[in-house]
């Protein structure tokens, strides 16, 4: 049994939060919002009045943070993760941020002599709540070996991509090549529908086919074929549309700075930018069938 410091209860980090406690390990949870925190004590962990003060009661300190500037206002400065953590904790970023932040934090974290790995996910809200998530984890041989159990509470595959910021490079190259093949997948379903093929039909022949993918497979956006996905409940969001387009600038952003041509990945951030713009950022980014389909009745 472990003592966690949780900082971060949204949508992900509240069932990875449970998971741990589910795990016995005694949970400190903190978040800018009271409610998330308040729903933690019932389950059995504390909760702490900011982020200091979560991070000071774990021997491993966990935060699953919108974006990097959250992720380095709550690390750095005086009252920071670093300053405040045990001596000798380990700390771990969930959150998918910009692979300059990950690493910067976690040279600030080295420099208070303090190990820091940089851990996304892959898997969404039901993989965080059901334990399954994938964890790609940026970070020294010694880190991982210390945070992989507590990981494997939250997840089923956790893999080492190599030193700090290779997990977050894993995770935006992973979500640029989801988001360009959900927009195939929508493409696809809206061209079989305008020339009147069934999309059970498509679904059937394509889920076994050379286009199978997990957009069409486990989350298909077309209403219809596969009953658990968003698409047959209004979209409500697991991943928002306006997350991915965050993840889609990541990845152009390091794309930009790698100078490394990924031309899909520009039109995928731009479809997305539409959609977002367009007032559909809290929607699920499978929902950008919506746009698809109605823009392929209209034309
Ligand atoms: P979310 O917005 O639901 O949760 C973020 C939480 O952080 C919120 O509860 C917010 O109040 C809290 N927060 C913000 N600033 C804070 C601060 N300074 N101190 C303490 N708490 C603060 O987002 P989410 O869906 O849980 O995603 C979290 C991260 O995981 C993001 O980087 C996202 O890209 C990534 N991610 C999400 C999914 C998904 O399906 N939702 C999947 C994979 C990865």
């Amino acid at each position: 049994m472990a003592t966690i410091g949780f900082i971060g209860l949204g949508n992900m980090g509240a069932p990875m939060a449970a998971n741990l406690m589910k795990a016995q390990h005694k949970v400190t949870g903190y978040d800018v919002v009271a409610g998330p925190v308040s729903t933690l004590e019932l389950q059995g962990g504390k909760g702490a009045a900011n982020a200091a003060e979560a991070a000071a009661a774990g021997d491993i300190v966990v935060t699953m943070l919108p974006a990097g500037p959250q992720v380095r206002a709550v690390y750095l400065g005086p009252n920071g993760i670093i300053a405040k953590a045990k001596k000798g904790a380990l700390l771990i970023d969930c959150s998918t941020i910009d692979v300059e932040t990950a690493r910067l934090v976690s040279e600030e974290a080295k420099k208070a002599g303090l190990e820091m790995l940089d851990a996304p996910v892959s898997g969404g809200v039901m993989g965080a709540q059901a334990g399954t998530l994938t964890f790609m984890v940026g970070g020294t041989e010694a880190a991982f070996a210390k945070g992989r159990p507590i990981l494997a509470n939250m997840g089923r595959t956790i893999v080492h991509a190599g030193p700090a910021g290779n997990g977050q490079i894993a995770k935006i190259c992973n979500n640029m090549m989801l988001a360009v093949s959900m927009i195939g997948v929508c493409e696809g379903f809206a061209l079989a529908e305008k020339l009147g093929l069934p999309s059970q039909t498509l679904w059937d022949i394509c889920s076994t086919s050379t286009s199978q993918c997990w957009a069409m497979t486990n989350y298909c956006p077309m209403p219809g074929p596969v009953p658990a996905a968003p698409s047959n409940r209004g979209y409500p969001a697991g991943f928002t549309a306006a997350n991915m387009l965050k993840d889609l600038r990541l990845s152009q952003a390091a794309a930009g700075q790698a100078a490394a041509a990924t031309p899909m990945g520009a039109a995928a951030a731009n479809l997305y930018q539409l959609f977002v713009d367009g007032g559909k950022g809290a929607l699920d980014f499978s929902a950008i069938m919506q746009m698809v389909r109605r823009h392929g009745n209209a034309g």
